[in-house]
């Protein structure tokens, strides 16, 4: 891990804020040349220390948690819980208990949508979203609103792709019983103001469920300063392993919440007709969690605060901006989403090239970007285009990674052969 302290700025931009020699995909060939990764946002490269930890848990620890009283069960336990601690002190979350181990953030809105969705929604009333939701925050809602009778609403956007906050309260009522909406849009880029939206929507009684999948992994995020009801991530986002994510909720909300999964682990009794639920956050994990995948978590949690959340964010608040500059220079493109503040990706289009052939000529050539509608069909209508290519940042990225992008841009036209037209 780099050292901390003031680091040159030219020297980072030229080797990365991270050291590429602590992920061992990056020393990779593809194709024949150095892999360049250019699809975080989709999911982020793991660090030896990751990998390594949850092959240590395996090696060494290895038992199933909460239930067995020997050693290695007792560690292992330890070890789960100690990673929820870790993951709570990084979100600011008053107490562990309050972040529920997941599969994903897709997991953790489908648990608020169902557990709390379908006991507190009926008939007339509005769930308020945006039009730029990725499908997991978009999908479950419109299956709740259905069986329930709650109506959908979305918050519009300006031209630019920020979200039209003058228009929240037009849309905000005693009717709204809540409000979801992304923290960072994993198409535009768009910040929403979290704070602002959660205030303004408490003062009517919605409760606040926060999408921070492109967020948590990007910058400095406080869920005591920002005021939700809910928030959900993914580890595999911010270098931790897949299949593990987490559910924070405000201590009220969890507890009036029914679990949504029975079984093993989240009971306090069970007889014949019915059972009483285990407490807060266990009543939602019902059987064996993904204990490798917690510790591996935590690992990258550690391995974040090494380099420094706000140190993350001004690296790739520059990279970014360097990357906007440099495919705007690419003739005929179109690149979508606000200026500035963005997240660490950028959306575009090469005239006359489909996303989807883009992606591949650059594979040729080592570079990994995503293209495809980005699980969020609605806004990409919404954007009058059914696909574009996608470029997401990362601290182990460079100025070096964008150029490559640019400069294989760059003879795009050469290889289909009628760019612009
Ligand atoms: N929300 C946003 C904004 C995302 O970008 C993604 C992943 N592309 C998700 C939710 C879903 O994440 P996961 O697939 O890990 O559940």
């Amino acid at each position: 891990m780099r050292p901390t302290g003031d680091v040159q700025e030219h020297q980072t931009a030229t080797t990365g804020l991270f050291l590429r020699d602590d992920f061992p995909i990056l020393q990779r060939m593809v194709h024949g040349v150095p892999l360049v990764y250019l699809d975080n946002a989709a999911t982020t490269q793991k660090p030896t220390v990751v990998i390594e930890a949850e092959a240590a848990y395996y090696r060494t620890s290895n038992a199933n948690v909460h239930r067995a009283i020997h050693t290695l069960g007792e560690e292992a336990t330890r070890q789960y819980e100690q990673a929820r601690a870790t993951v709570a002190s990084f979100i600011g979350s008053p107490a562990p208990e309050q972040c529920v181990f997941v599969r994903n953030a897709t997991e953790a809105l489908n648990l608020v949508a169902w557990a709390w969705g379908m006991d507190h929604l009926s008939s007339g009333d509005e769930i308020l979203l945006t039009v730029m939701e990725h499908h997991s925050n978009l999908v479950p809602w419109q299956m709740v609103a259905k069986r329930t009778g709650a109506r959908l609403r979305f918050l519009p956007l300006a031209p630019d792709g920020t979200l039209r906050l003058d228009a929240l309260d037009t849309f905000l009522s005693e009717r709204t019983k809540i409000v979801a909406f992304t923290h960072v849009s994993n198409v535009l880029g768009t910040i929403t103001p979290v704070a602002e939206i959660c205030r303004r929507a408490q003062r009517l009684g919605a409760i606040t469920v926060v999408d921070a999948a492109q967020s948590v992994p990007h910058q400095p995020v406080d869920v005591t300063a920002l005021g939700c009801d809910f928030l959900a991530f993914s580890a595999h986002k911010m270098y931790g392993p897949m299949g593990i994510g987490v559910l924070w909720g405000r201590l009220e909300r969890l507890q009036e919440m029914e679990p949504l999964f029975g079984g093993g682990e989240m009971i306090l009794r069970v007889g014949l007709e019915s059972s009483t639920w285990n407490e807060v956050p266990y009543k939602f994990e019902a059987g064996t969690p993904n204990v490798a995948g917690a510790i591996g978590l935590a690992a990258a949690i550690d391995y974040l605060r090494g380099i420094g959340m706000e140190a993350i964010a001004g690296y790739e608040s520059q990279l970014t901006e360097y990357a906007l500059l440099r495919l705007r220079s690419v003739p005929g493109i179109e690149v979508y989403g606000p200026e500035s503040p963005r997240g660490s990706l950028v959306a575009f289009n090469v005239p006359g090239v489909h996303p989807h052939d883009l992606s591949q000529f650059l594979d040729q050539q080592g570079i990994a970007i995503r293209a495809g509608h980005h699980c969020a069909q609605p806004l990409l209508k919404h954007l009058c285009v059914v696909a574009t290519a996608r470029a997401s940042f990362a601290p182990y990225n460079t100025r070096a990674d964008v150029d490559a992008l640019v400069d294989a841009l760059g003879r795009v036209g050469d290889f289909f052969g009628h760019v612009g037209s």
